[in-house]
């Protein structure tokens, strides 16, 4: 008897380890936490209902992800964050919860490189044409839509190829100061497919003055991608849904751009942050 007891116990256990094992396999996407501006904080909200919390940092709400039965806030930091103690707001029937966290200095290096003059003094024209674009593009990528999106466990790698401008980095266009370079440039030839990075919508298409033909996907609760410089667009549509590797467009040099790439930038609650943090060793 206790010999068919002990076989049961081993059987039981085995079965609650390969459901703990299950279980934590199905956690779905987990980015790298990195507190400093460009990076992601991930915040644990003590809410145990079923519901997403609803939390805001710099006044956006902040996409919220569920994992063993706790909540956690995917806290984009934004590039323009001034280093040291901000907080992230938990709105509760009670009122707002302030959810505490200090951001880190990070150095990143300057980044010299020359484009054609059209592209850093620009005309009455192209000023005006990126006056019109600008809000255009930025309500695409930072409009949070109320729709939870069921992501993989890895994001695909949008396109192979030499990384030839990292995130971050501070430029300068033709010896001028400009933006942060708030996405991560991977050089390949001409027409190599572009894949989209995640399951998501299409909610912009478009030709635009710095981006060239550029797409932006939505994968919900204000989570975003945008690829740039394409040479050509698929036959998807604005608002038409996209699975994960799905072919999106084709690399090309549109735009202000010194050669044929792709720029990838991902954004969280209107900020820009690492590609890298979502990407495992491999994929880098
Ligand atoms: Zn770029």
């Amino acid at each position: 008897m206790i010999s068919l007891y002990s076989t049961r116990i081993a059987q039981y256990l085995a079965a609650a380890l390969l459901l703990l094992l299950a279980s934590s396999a199905q956690a779905g996407l987990w980015p790298q936490e990195e507190r400093v501006p460009g990076g992601i904080a991930l915040l644990e909200i003590p809410q145990r209902s079923a519901a997403a919390p609803h939390v805001y940092f710099n006044e956006r709400r902040v996409y919220t992800h569920q994992r063993d039965g706790r909540w956690y806030a995917w806290v984009g930091i934004p590039l323009s964050q001034t280093p040291g103690a901000t907080q992230a707001l938990w709105r509760t029937r009670d009122g707002d919860i302030a959810l505490p966290f200090v951001v880190a200095d990070k150095a990143y290096p300057t980044q010299r490189l020359t484009v054609a003059p059209r592209h850093v003094d620009l005309s009455a024209e192209d000023l005006a044409r990126v006056q019109r674009e600008t809000p255009e593009l930025r309500g695409a990528m930072d409009d949070f839509h109320p729709v939870r999106i069921a992501l993989p466990e890895q994001v695909t790698l949008p396109l192979e190829g030499r990384r030839t401008s990292p995130f971050g980095f501070r430029r300068e266009f033709n010896g001028q100061a400009r933006n942060p370079h708030n996405g991560l440039d991977i050089a390949a030839p001409t027409g190599t497919p572009i894949l989209a990075a995640l399951p998501g919508r299409v909610v912009a298409q478009a030709d635009y003055f710095f981006n060239g033909k550029t797409v932006v996907l939505d994968h919900g609760l204000g989570f975003t991608s945008l690829y740039c410089h394409m040479s050509q667009f698929t036959d998807l549509q604005i608002g038409d849904r996209v699975e994960a590797g799905q072919v999106i467009g084709y690399v090309g040099s549109t735009g202000r751009s010194t050669g044929p790439h792709l720029h990838w930038t991902i954004s969280l609650n209107g900020a820009r942050v690492d590609p890298d943090l979502f990407l495992t060793e491999q994929q880098r």
